[in-house]
């Protein structure tokens, strides 16, 4: 069977991809990660290469996860210009990247995200904090916005208080649709995430947490007494210092945390 050896194929919606051309993005995006000797820096969704080659050009060796076969050979032939690059054909979602990190120490993460698959990849990522000393990600801006939120906020919800109760979250900078080939509809942004120092998280039932965090905000306009009803009574929450009449996006995180952890006792 012949394989293209060049770029040839058109985008793929369903794979969400977006192509970044813009050569000043990609020296900001490849600027941030600013890769230091010893990293080992990990891509997701390497698609033509837009960030791989200069990540390559500036590093020398790099790891992509890429599901798209058709971008496989190209993107390996076009590589050997730049550095060493392992090629993992997978979806991302199936990678164990505590695994990843066994050989080398903690992973750098580095994407532009496919956007119908964000928050999964996040959440994945979540549960492999401890192996990741960062990630840099381009997402949708209304997901970033969503990520960084603060109680109060509009946009304050499950995946603020999910990502703030084990990560630092830092918006970097917005980026047009213009940036991309196909341009997407909307506005995206790069966000850098830190996980927190393991002795630093004070959840200590993930899965209770989850729950909490996922009915309180299920119901994001009934009162907390009511929304927790399958949880917890208005006395729990109490005992816990939050107000049974607070609604979840008044709550801050480390009330999160606190509730979860005294219904979890
Ligand atoms: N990094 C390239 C760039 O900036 O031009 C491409 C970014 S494009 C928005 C997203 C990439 O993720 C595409 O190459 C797509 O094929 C890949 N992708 C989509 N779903 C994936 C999955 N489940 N696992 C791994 N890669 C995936």
């Amino acid at each position: 069977m012949s394989r293209p050896t060049s770029f040839t194929e058109p985008a793929k919606k369903h794979l969400g991809q977006h192509f970044l051309h813009e050569r000043g993005i990609i020296s900001k995006i490849v600027q941030a990660v600013d890769p230091q000797p010893g990293d080992r820096l990990v891509e997701i969704g390497p698609g033509q290469g837009a960030i791989t080659f200069p990540l390559l050009d500036r590093h020398g060796e790099l790891t992509v996860i890429e599901f798209d076969r058709d971008l496989i050979f190209p993107l390996t032939e076009a590589a050997r210009a730049h550095g060493t690059l392992e090629v993992i054909h997978r979806d991302v979602l199936k990678v164990d990247f505590t695994a990843l990190a066994h050989n080398g120490g903690p992973i750098r993460l580095v994407g532009n995200l496919p956007y119908n698959l964000s928050s999964p990849i996040l959440f994945h990522a979540l549960e492999h904090a401890a192996s990741i000393r960062d990630m840099h990600f381009m997402l949708q801006k209304e997901v970033v916005d969503r990520m960084a939120a603060e109680p109060g906020s509009k946009v304050y919800g499950r995946l603020s208080v999910m990502l703030q109760a084990y990560c630092h979250v830092t918006p970097l900078f917005t980026v047009p649709p213009g940036a991309f080939r196909p341009p997407p509809k909307v506005d995206s942004a790069v966000v850098r995430l830190v996980p927190c120092d393991p002795a630093a998280i004070r959840v200590r039932d993930r899965a209770k947490f989850e729950a909490v965090v996922r009915d309180a905000f299920g119901q994001r306009r009934k009162t907390l007494r009511n929304a927790l009803a399958l949880q917890c009574d208005a006395a729990a929450i109490e005992a816990a210092g939050v107000r049974p009449d607070a609604r979840a996006e008044q709550i801050g995180v480390d009330d999160f945390v606190r509730l979860a952890n005294s219904l979890s006792d």
